[in-house]
């Protein structure tokens, strides 16, 4: 078995007494984590689920997110971790489109899970539930005898689901070989080590909390720290009480620390570097923790890159301030115009990645999958850069239509397509605004059919129960007609400029 379901076991030759999880001020060792991996596989195995099925999991941050993956991968079976902010009908449709077998869920999301899982068998975290096994007792009743599954490079490891511009979400495909040169990337890069204790404090349904947090430092030998959620003031205490050497946040995270009335006082030269990643970087925030000696390394890349495709390593924080760094390691990426060519030092340009971290392709979906590469195996990303001469990318645009709120992505397609479902509209477009602490936020401009009336407070009423929160548009805007150009494409342009 060559994918990731054996680092455990792995680690556990290596350091088995040492830390490798602490979640709520409990430990677990390499050798207690190799023994819970091999009996959770047994557990997902009596549960029915084999070769090439799905495992998904619905909770905020958990050592189960970690746990289940390395147990999904001894059997060759693909983790499917679901958006924790997700509504009722957004997660069946992931749970739907991915096939899950299994759905793990935390108790505080039951609801959703019961009415999500469909066929699917459920397992509930800190349980068990009035009509689920506990994940705990499934686990101390398992067969702890190891599992020979060969897996190989080319399989699937796990799905991440992300939405685009035709609205449904897309699942994004890893395999295991994806992840062990994501992870090398990281280790490289950022010079990670066995002393590393590193935080988790972004949601681990993302990419980057996983790859580029979690499991290096697992790869390492280091101590993951695991936080369920983001409060300032108390992830502060754990940076200073733990040590923490390592972590990765969004830009609203670290202006939320920085402006907290505790971040003068929290002693933090345990920190070695911080990432910083998944929406454009204010150049303040930066300036922000390198004065105070804080190696702040502006990253770049997608869910679909595994995530990492540009770094700026520790070492070139001061010099080239601002710019997302170099490709990674493995990771090729080149900046072209329309037509495909290589531009000049100090053009703008698509960028493309290309290397053993980008994804297989999306799930089921193959016409998506030949459309976002291009010269074979180059990933179209919808962003725009612009090298320098010593070939520092700074992210500067996008072309796609996506909105970055807070670091997590709104695809307005997918919120249009919520609100056209309201009786009396006649057309609408959403775009995004610039917001000082989201980075930016979704606005709606919609045009009514004759004698219907519409307010905020409606809109958001109507779109609550189907749309998580952070996709609902914090403003409206009431048009006579959404304004398109010749070839009938809306003019967001003219939307963002008349609601300034
Ligand atoms: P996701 O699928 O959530 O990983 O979103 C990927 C998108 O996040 C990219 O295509 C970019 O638009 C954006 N992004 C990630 N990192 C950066 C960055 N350093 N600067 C600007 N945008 C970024
Ligand atoms: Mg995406
Ligand atoms: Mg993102």
């Amino acid at each position: 078995n060559e994918g990731t379901g054996t680092w455990p076991q792995r680690r556990a030759r290596l350091s088995s007494g040492k830390t490798a999880i602490t979640f709520r001020g409990r430990a677990t060792t390499y050798r207690e984590l190799d023994d819970r991996v091999t009996r959770l596989a047994h557990a997902l195995r009596s549960l029915g689920v084999g070769r090439g099925d799905r495992v998904a999991l619905l909770s905020t941050n958990h050592p189960a997110y970690l746990e289940t993956l390395f147990a999904s991968g001894l059997i060759g079976a693909i983790f499917v971790p679901l958006n924790a902010r997700l509504t009722a009908p957004e997660v069946d449709y992931v749970m739907r489109d991915s096939g899950a077998a299994v759905l793990v869920h935390s108790r505080e999301l039951g609801e959703i899970a019961r009415s999500a899982a469909g066929d699917a068998a459920r397992v509930v975290l800190d349980g068990p539930g009035p009509d689920a096994p506990g994940y705990e007792e499934l686990i101390t009743a398992a067969d702890p005898s190891r599992i020979d599954e060969p897996v190989s490079h080319d399989d699937p490891c796990f799905i991440m689901y992300t939405s685009g511009t035709t609205g449904r979400p897309k699942g994004v495909v890893l395999t295991h070989g994806n992840i062990v040169f994501s992870v090398m990337n990281a280790v490289i890069d950022l010079d990670l080590d066995s002393h590393e204790t590193a935080l988790v404090c972004a949601p681990l349904f993302h990419t980057a909390a996983l790859d580029v947090v979690a499991l290096p430092t697992l790869l390492k030998g280091g101590n993951v720290v695991i936080e369920e959620g983001f409060e300032p003031g108390r992830i502060l205490r754990v940076l200073e009480r733990e040590r923490i050497t390592y972590t990765f946040g969004v830009p609203t995270m670290f202006d939320a620390l920085s402006t907290h009335p505790d971040w003068e006082t929290t002693d933090l030269s345990a920190i070695r570097r911080v990432i910083v990643a998944a929406a454009p970087v204010p150049p303040r925030t930066l300036r922000t923790y390198t004065e105070r000696g804080i190696k702040i390394c502006q990253g770049y890349g997608l869910t679909e890159t595994g995530p990492g495709a540009l770094i700026l390593t520790p070492d070139e924080v001061e010099r080239k301030l601002g710019t997302a760094g170099v490709p990674h390691f493995f990771t090729d990426v080149r900046i072209v115009d329309a037509d495909g060519r290589e531009v000049a030092p100090g053009e703008r340009g698509e960028i493309q990645i290309c290397g053993p971290n980008v994804m297989l392709g999306y799930w089921n979906r193959p016409d998506a999958t030949a459309d976002t590469f291009t010269d074979g195996r180059w990933l179209r990303s919808g962003d725009i850069g612009v090298a320098d001469a010593d070939g520092f990318v700074a992210v500067v645009d996008r072309l796609k239509d996506l909105i970055i709120s807070g670091g997590e992505n709104i695809y307005p397609a997918e919120v249009e397509a919520a609100i056209l479902e309201m009786p009396g509209v006649a057309g609408c477009a959403v775009f995004g605004v610039p917001h000082e602490k989201w980075g930016e936020v979704g606005c709606a401009a919609v045009a009514l059919e004759d004698g219907h009336e519409l307010d905020h407070a409606r809109l958001v009423e109507f779109l609550a129960p189907r749309l998580a929160k952070y996709k609902i548009p914090r403003s409206l805007l009431v048009i006579d007609e959404i304004p398109r150009n010749s070839t009938g494409k809306i003019r967001k342009d003219l939307l963002r400029r008349r609601f300034a």
